[in-house]
């Protein structure tokens, strides 16, 4: 069995340079938040698989190819032909500012249910990922996030949800009444300083109270993920601070994620808590001082790659 499941929509990625109306190339790579924390851990050596549904089209196995090709195990992902394969375009609006145009409704990830992800928890891995974008896709997309996350937890599998608020797909209210109920089955909770409310239960309003009423629930971590500021890290006895690896930012779609995998990496090489998170900005500045969203991420034997002069050459 794997280390790691996680499922989620993937989708086919096309990324404008400049404006998309004004035509010219795009370049097609693919897109999704699991798949791309994913293919993050798969470099890093650990064992993942990802679930999840894509049409009977090209674009379809283009996503199962790039996975596969990474070394993520895709045996339980499935071609559905009640849909496409979902569609995200990109394009570079004024200098680091992306645009993103789903194309996604209806998709044949869109049609997942619990059955489909279930069977990828038999043989037990140790932790279960998923991220606030797959209940926003549909009914049964939600339905399966809340039963998985309920089973993992009650088979004794650690289970990390990265809030990932995304304001397309639905409202901050539909998003907080659905995330908070999946708290009491959550080991790990990474957000943004600004996604905190839409998970943490109760009424507190400062950041402080949110995390500590995460905790009181029963959450072992929770993590909070700042931009260019860095990250901090919460559990029951500790509280830790770093910053973001000062890197030169080419393009910061895929940093969350990024962070996600690296963070992940860390539990499951069990260092502590400011071994994960400094593993974890370390792979968020992979991502944003690389173009593409997990193109760029680090092998292993990377990792200490940032630590190299500026301006040197690897011989
Ligand atoms: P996205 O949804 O675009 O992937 P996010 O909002 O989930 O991003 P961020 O907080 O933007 O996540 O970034 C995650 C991590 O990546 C940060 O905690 C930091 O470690 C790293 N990071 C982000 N931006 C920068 C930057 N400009 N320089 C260095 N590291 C960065």
């Amino acid at each position: 069995g794997n280390d790691v499941v996680t499922f989620g929509e993937t989708m086919a990625a096309l990324r404008a340079d400049g404006l998309i109306r004004l035509g010219g190339t795009m370049r097609l790579s693919v897109a999704g938040a699991e798949s791309n924390v994913a293919i993050g851990l798969a470099r890093l050596g650990h064992s993942v698989g990802w679930v999840g549904l894509v049409g009977g089209d090209e674009p379809g196995e283009l996503v199962l190819r790039t996975l596969r090709a990474e070394g993520v195990d895709v045996a339980h992902a499935c071609v559905d032909e009640r849909g496409p394969t979902g569609l995200i375009l990109l394009e570079r609006r004024v200098g680091e500012l992306t645009r993103v145009i789903y194309h996604r409704a209806g998709s044949a990830a869109s049609f997942l249910v619990a059955d489909d992800v279930l069977p990828a928890l038999d043989s037990l891995p140790k932790l279960l990922h998923v991220t606030g974008i797959t209940p926003a896709l549909g009914r049964g997309p939600a339905e399966a996030v809340r039963v998985v996350v309920r089973e993992a937890a009650a088979s004794g599998v650690l289970t990390c949800l990265d809030v990932n608020y995304r304001a397309r797909l639905w409202g901050r209210e539909q998003a907080a009444e659905t995330l908070r109920p999946l708290v009491s089955s959550l080991s790990v909770v990474i957000a943004s300083d600004d996604e905190l409310e839409l998970v943490a239960p109760g009424a507190a309003t400062t950041e402080r109270d949110r995390v500590a009423a995460l905790l009181d629930a029963g959450v072992s971590e929770v993590i909070i993920k700042r931009g260019g500021d860095g990250a901090s890290g919460h559990t029951a006895d500790q509280v830790v601070d770093v910053p973001a690896r000062r890197v030169q930012v080419v393009d910061v779609v895929g940093a969350g994620d990024a962070f996600v995998a690296g963070y992940l990496s860390g539990l499951l090489d069990e260092l502590d808590l400011t071994g994960r998170l400094d593993r974890a900005v370390t792979t968020g500045a992979f991502a944003v001082a690389s173009s593409g969203d997990w193109e760029g991420l680090p092998s292993r034997s990377e990792l200490g790659l940032l630590d190299a002069l500026p301006g040197s050459t690897l011989r």
